[in-house]
């Protein structure tokens, strides 16, 4: 199974493709981390990419895709994927559709963990990550509303989008993402199927 999440930042993406990826059993792709770790290591990608993270912007697309689509090609890919962090616009949408078009695959589900504005702010205030500053902050949020935001009604009109209310405990969320996943016909492995459903 393929998956993205799509949310504002500090919805708490990162929390639930944790427990997601351990309950089904696939690889954790977080274009997030791999650009922090291609900065650390200083790489070409990561050396392009850290002007654009420190301000809160969008890394170019082609530095992010680029990066996908290596990791989606490796043999532990094969049995499916969970994408964090991408995609975040229409451009990086068609790239992903076309990379795994290319290995025969193909998107499963789209989850949004929905999360009010305040809330958002509030819980990245007291994370403290570097591009957590006030400043950065605004500007990741406008990227996510001009940009990311639309890609939720290319992913409805294909039928695969699922809402999640991203508001509670950690396993209150995931529990409704279970659900969710669960109502998506055949997609869920036999060994992950929530007992009693
Ligand atoms: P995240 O951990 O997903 O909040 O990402 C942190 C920063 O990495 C973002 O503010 C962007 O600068 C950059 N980034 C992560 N994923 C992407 C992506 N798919 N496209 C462009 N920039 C990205």
């Amino acid at each position: 199974m393929r998956l993205i999440f799509i949310g504002p930042p500090g919805a708490g993406k990162g929390t639930q493709s944790a427990r997601l990826v351990e309950f089904l059993q696939i690889p954790h792709l977080s274009t997030g981390d791999m650009l922090r770790q291609a900065v650390r290591d200083k790489t070409d990608a990561g050396r392009h990419a850290e002007s654009f993270m420190e301000r809160g912007d969008l890394v170019p697309d082609d530095v992010v895709m680029d990066l996908v689509r290596e990791r989606l090609e490796r043999p532990d890919c094969g049995a499916g994927a969970l994408l964090d962090g991408v995609p975040r616009n229409q451009r990086q949408a068609d790239l992903l559709d076309e990379a795994l078009a290319r290995s025969r695959m193909q998107l499963d589900v789209a989850l949004e963990l929905r999360v009010p504005d305040e809330a958002v702010i509030q819980r990245l205030a007291g994370r403290g990550r570097g591009d957590d500053q006030p400043g950065v902050i605004k500007r990741r949020l406008e990227s996510y509303w001009r940009q990311t935001r639309p890609l939720l009604d290319y992913y409805q009109e294909r039928g695969i989008l699922h809402r999640i209310d991203g508001l509670g405990t950690p396993d209150e969320v995931f529990e409704r993402i279970k659900g969710a996943l669960q109502a998506a016909p055949g997609e869920v492995p036999p060994h992950c199927k929530v007992p009693g459903s």
